[in-house]
């Protein structure tokens, strides 16, 4: 849709470029920002125009991707076994053309519970790099960086530059279980299972208003799993929209994750 209260439209080609001015708002992809009425926007900053390249590998096997990374370049970032990456990108309630301008960052800005990419990157062990106003940056965990449905750890002035993953878990064997509504509808319980030298590590999205993040032993029973999964949840609270009411949303969750864990066991077995 037009944003009618838009009055200046400017790249941003250098941190400096990146301070807003009042009305000013970050533009990434603009697949939400442009999708409904932003009446108290009246400027738009262009952060694709700093060219990050939209992904680095890092020391160690990782990867880096930007901020501006867009879903379809992160599906083709080059994953150890880009699988996981793949279904967490089909995961998005998107068209390909969609696909193709959202990026990682915005993604992860929102704070959706169906982020999908908020899911990959959290499952994956994944660290934000935030840069602050003064010229620094500061880091915190993917899982950290997501408040609650909509909130995020960013402050006044600060940006979104990447999110890095670390080689380890890119290595690692993993597992995905989803549940909407509708063939094609929102997600409404994400779990990925991630299986690490002496654990099954559990990222729970979507039920519940920010990332829940556990780890079982792989001796765990299927009941027991279902019951951590059920604490550690319900102790965040379980998300309701239309997409899904939070007793649904909590009885598929803990049926996932069982079947995660017992895939991650059965398959190191
Ligand atoms: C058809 C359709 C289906 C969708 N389905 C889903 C879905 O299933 N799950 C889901 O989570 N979302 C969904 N969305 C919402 C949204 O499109 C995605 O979350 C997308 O990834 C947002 O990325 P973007 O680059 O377009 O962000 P933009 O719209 O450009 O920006 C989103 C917000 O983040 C801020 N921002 C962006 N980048 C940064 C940065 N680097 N640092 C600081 N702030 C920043 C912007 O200022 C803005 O407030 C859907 C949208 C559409 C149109």
């Amino acid at each position: 849709m037009d944003l009618t209260h838009v009055e200046t439209y400017r790249g941003a080609h250098d941190r400096e470029g990146l301070r807003l001015r009042p009305g000013e708002r970050l533009l990434a992809g603009g697949t939400w920002l442009f999708s409904e009425p932003q009446p108290q926007v009246t400027g738009l900053v262009d952060l694709t125009a700093m060219h990050w390249e939209p992904w680095e590998p890092l020391p160690g096997g990782g990867l880096r991707l930007a901020a501006t990374c867009t879903v379809q370049q992160a599906r083709a970032a080059p994953w150890p076994s880009p699988t996981l990456a793949e279904r967490c990108a089909d995961a998005l309630l998107m068209s390909f053309k969609v696909q193709s301008a959202a990026t990682v960052g915005g993604n992860l800005c929102l704070g959706l519970p169906a982020g999908a990419m908020i899911a990959l990157t959290a499952a994956l062990d994944g660290e934000v790099v935030v840069w602050t106003p003064d010229g620094a940056e500061r880091r915190a965990p993917v899982a950290d960086f997501v408040l609650d449905a909509g909130v995020v750890d960013l402050r006044p002035g600060e940006v979104l530059r990447s999110v890095e993953l670390p080689g380890p878990a890119l290595r690692q064997a993993s597992a995905l279980r989803r549940a909407a509504l509708t063939t094609h509808g929102r997600s409404a319980a994400l779990v990925i299972g991630r299986r690490s030298a002496d654990a099954v590590v559990l990222t729970v999205t979507a039920s519940v208003p920010r990332p829940v993040v556990l780890a079982l032993p792989p001796t765990e029973t299927a009941a027991a799993v279902r019951d951590a999964v059920a604490a550690a949840c319900g102790a965040t609270g379980w998300f309701a929209d239309p997409h899904g009411a939070a007793d649904w949303r909590a009885a598929q969750t803990v049926g996932l994750a069982a079947e995660v864990h017992a895939e991650l066991v059965e398959g190191a077995a």
